[in-house]
C-alpha cells in the first residue's frame, strides 16, 4: 500500500510540471499569433517642432506639434499602437545624459496624458553609444526590436518621418506604408520616396487617420 501511495505522488509530481509547460507553450503561441498594428513616429519634426540641426536638451525647448495629441488618441481608438523611433546622438556627444533624455520623454508623456488622456506606448532611441549601431537609422534595428517586444506586424504598420533615413529605415524593416512630412525649413534634398508625401503636420494627421480604418 505504501508503495502505491508513493507511486501516486510521483505521478502527481510528474504531471504538474508538464501541465505548466503546456500552458506556457499555449500562451506563447497565442502571443506570437497576435499581430498588432502600429504607427511609428519619428520624433523631431514629426511629434515635436524640429530643433533644426541642433538637439533638444531641455523639456523647455520641447514643443509638441499641433494635432499630435489628438492623433495619438485616434490611433489608440482604432486599437493601433503608437511608438516613437528616434535618433538622439546628443547623448553620445555628451550634450545630454541618458537620464535627462528619459526625463524629457517622461515629461512629454505626462503632458500628453494630462491634455489628451493618451501617451505613446513605447519610445525607442538610438543614442549613438558604442554597441548600439544596429539601431542607427536607416538600419531597421529599432523597429525590429519594437515589433518583437509588442507583437507588431510590420507589414500592417505605418511610419511617419521627415528625413530620408526615416523612410529608408521603415522600408528596411518591412513597414507597409510610409508617410513623409516635408521639412521645408531645412530644404533637405529627399532621395528616398515615401508612399505618401505631405506638406504639413496637419496634412500628415489627415493622411494617418485615413489609413487607420
Ligand atoms: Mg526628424
Amino acid at each position: 500500500m505504501a508503495a502505491k501511495v508513493s507511486e501516486i505522488f510521483s505521478i502527481i509530481a510528474l504531471t504538474i510540471p508538464s501541465v505548466r509547460v503546456n500552458a506556457f507553450n499555449v500562451s506563447e503561441t497565442f502571443k506570437h499569433q497576435t499581430h498588432k498594428r502600429c504607427v511609428f513616429f519619428d520624433r523631431d519634426g514629426v511629434v515635436n517642432r524640429s530643433p533644426g540641426l541642433g538637439y533638444i536638451t531641455n523639456f523647455k525647448e520641447f514643443a509638441l506639434n499641433d494635432g499630435i495629441g489628438d492623433l495619438l488618441k485616434t490611433v489608440h481608438s482604432f486599437g493601433w499602437l503608437a511608438i516613437i523611433v528616434s535618433s538622439q546622438r546628443c547623448v553620445a556627444k555628451g550634450l545630454i545624459d541618458a537620464k535627462d533624455l528619459a526625463s524629457i520623454h517622461g515629461s512629454m508623456q505626462a503632458s500628453l496624458i494630462d491634455h489628451y488622456g493618451s501617451k505613446f506606448d513605447a519610445i525607442y532611441v538610438y543614442t549613438g553609444q558604442p554597441g548600439t549601431e544596429h539601431w542607427e537609422k536607416p538600419r531597421p534595428g529599432m523597429i525590429e526590436q519594437a515589433c518583437k517586444d509588442h507583437a507588431i506586424d510590420p507589414a500592417g504598420s505605418i511610419l511617419v518621418g521627415d528625413q530620408d533615413r526615416d523612410i529608408k529605415m521603415a522600408k528596411n524593416a518591412g513597414i507597409g506604408r510610409t508617410v513623409r512630412v516635408l521639412d521645408v525649413s531645412e530644404k533637405r534634398s529627399n532621395e528616398i520616396i515615401a508612399d505618401q508625401t505631405v506638406d504639413s503636420i496637419a496634412e500628415m494627421v489627415v493622411a494617418v487617420r485615413e489609413h487607420l480604418a
